[in-house]
């Protein structure tokens, strides 16, 4: 691939030196009141001036994977491999060349203008306008309760071709999963057998529960040793293991920071080894982020993020059938099309599928699935409104395994929508999805953007000091099923919002103006 080019913005917006981005930026926006009385709208425009400052050094990164050893986990450290040692590798088709294909800031492109002659779109690179971590860079670690080497869980995973494994053995065999945190209770009972690289074990090697604050402090302390022998700058940790079931969410026990710690220092039943991990890495602000469907991040854990400034996102990443649904959901009642039912059925045969065939992990991904449509429900009162007998799109969710299909997850759905007239509209969709390969390019981008994040500051024009971004990091909503928000805030699922949003901010950090698709320069006459 040839070198990314340089993007340099000629404005009064932004200005660089070696070490810092500053820019300026007006947000306009307008609030709305609604008067039932006279059936209008009173909107009023605002306009709030910001400074920005982004720290233009990137730094020496590592991200440590939770379920490291899993398809998720195996296939990322992988592809990084097989990209930094430029691994070509012959499949039944011919040579392929390796590249980081579904990755926003890998292989995407942004619209920074148009050209002077004519007025025709100019694009560049996404990881082009603001520096960002190289994923070649990135130096990869993690946890997993199962203690198979890298070159083992590549081959179990059976996501890579044959010839590409081969190549990448030698740099894979001698990569060890550290010994996790596991409470045999939140994942499915089928995982057991997988579990022999426990580091909560008494001294028969029986697992020992009991020991919760214990097993925080363990993973605080492998973070800085990992961070120390790597010699690096800053760390981010991102759980991509087994689905968990749903904690019971208890007054007194996960609804404040304090009761929180409380839990864990008490061993409390309902602490679940995913928070156990947000909770240390909280503790060092170091980012955590949730690629899982459970509800790891309780009132208490976000509360305790809120408290030590330290970023967390999360749920569940947004890959193949939802990252549709979030595309044609949005499309569909845009063009004020009516969907009253969308059908979604999976099956697949990987270990994520195996630990979803019992019952309470299916359930935290069909909550994590199921809430995908409602922010498009709820835009439009027209479609969706109790007297028209319909204010919601009635919406299935299965999953089933099927060991055969392995890896390549098969996605069927039915959008039934309704037309002028009593007419319906139906559109099927088989999708085969490759998991694995469509996940590690979003654990990937997670990663970089939120690096990328933990370097800007912000203030209102004219007043003191600097601050980060809040700790919930709902910037990283597009590569996430059930994107987390401020508590109170509804979430954004339409995939075009959640991409503009991510977008237009890298844009306001250069100069550039935020996005729009307006094209004087052709409709003017
Ligand atoms: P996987 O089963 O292949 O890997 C999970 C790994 O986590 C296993 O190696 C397991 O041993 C390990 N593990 C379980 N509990 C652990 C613990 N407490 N600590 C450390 N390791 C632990 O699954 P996968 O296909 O890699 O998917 C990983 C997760 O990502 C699943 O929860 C899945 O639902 C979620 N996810 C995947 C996709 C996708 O497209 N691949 C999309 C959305 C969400």
């Amino acid at each position: 691939m040839s070198a990314v080019p340089q993007v340099k913005v000629s404005t009064n917006k932004a200005s660089w030196s070696p070490s810092t981005l500053n820019s300026k930026f007006t947000y306009e926006s307008s609030t709305v009141t609604r008067d039932l009385a006279t059936n209008s709208f009173n909107v009023t425009s605002t306009a709030i001036d910001y400074e920005f400052k982004t720290d233009l050094k990137v730094g020496k990164t590592g991200l440590l994977l939770v379920g490291l050893g899993g398809n998720n986990g195996s296939t990322t450290l992988a592809a990084i491999l097989a990209n930094k040692h430029q691994l070509s590798f012959e499949t039944k088709e011919g040579t392929v060349n390796p590249n980081y294909y579904g990755s926003v800031t890998q292989s995407s492109t942004v619209k920074i203008g148009v050209d002077p002659e004519v007025g025709n779109d100019v694009y560049a690179p996404f990881k082009s306008l603001v520096p960002m971590v190289n994923p070649n860079d990135l130096v990869i670690g993690g946890w997993d309760i199962n203690s198979a080497n890298l070159k083992d869980a590549m081959k179990r995973a059976k996501v890579l071709d044959i010839n590409l494994q081969e190549k990448l053995a030698p740099y894979m065999e001698h990569v060890k999963p550290l010994a996790s945190v596991y409470y045999p209770d939140f994942i499915a009972l089928n995982q057991e057998a997988r579990a022999d690289n426990v580091a909560n074990v008494d001294a028969n090697g029986k697992v020992n529960t009991n020991d919760k604050w214990n097993d925080v402090e363990r993973i605080r302390n492998d973070i800085q040793q990992f961070k120390k022998q790597n010699n690096l700058d800053k760390v981010i940790v991102l759980w991509t293991a087994n689905t968990e079931r749903y904690c019971d969410v208890i007054p007194g026990v996960h609804d404040t920071a304090e009761n929180f710690l409380a839990a864990v220092k008490s061993n409390h039943s309902e602490i679940s080894p995913s928070s156990v991990f947000a909770t240390a890495c909280i503790l060092d602000n170091i980012p955590y982020i949730n690629g899982s469907p459970q509800n790891t991040f309780v009132p208490g854990v976000v509360e305790l993020a809120e408290k030590h400034g330290s970023f967390i996102g999360g749920d569940d990443f947004k890959t193949g059938q939802t990252k549709i649904k979030s595309v044609l959901a949005q499309y569909l009642v845009e063009a004020g099309i009516k969907p009253i039912s969308i059908a979604s059925y999976n099956h697949l045969g990987n270990n994520d599928g195996y630990n979803l065939s019992s019952p309470k992990q299916f359930r935290s991904k069909e909550i994590s699935k199921q809430s995908v449509v409602d922010d498009v429900v709820q835009s439009n009162e027209i479609l969706y409104n109790t007297s028209s007998g319909r204010d919601k799109v009635d919406h299935c969710i299965v999953i089933k395994y099927l060991p055969a299909v392995g890896d390549s997850k098969v996605a069927m759905d039915e959008y039934y929508s309704e037309l002028m007239l009593g007419g319906h509209n139906k559109i099927a969709i088989h999708n085969t999805c490759e998991d694995s390969l469509l996940a590690v390019p979003l654990i990937l981008d997670l990663a970089i953007v939120c690096e990328l994040l933990t370097r800007v500051q912000y203030k209102r024009a004219g007043t003191g000091e600097f601050k980060t971004f809040y700790s919930v990091l709902s910037f990283l909503s597009y590569w996430l099923k059930a994107p987390m928000t401020k508590p109170g805030f509804d979430p954004i699922n339409g995939l075009n919002k959640q991409r503009a949003a991510i977008e237009n901010l890298i844009k306001i950090l250069v100069g550039l103006p935020l996005g729009n698709d307006l094209r004087f320069e052709e409709r003017l006459v």
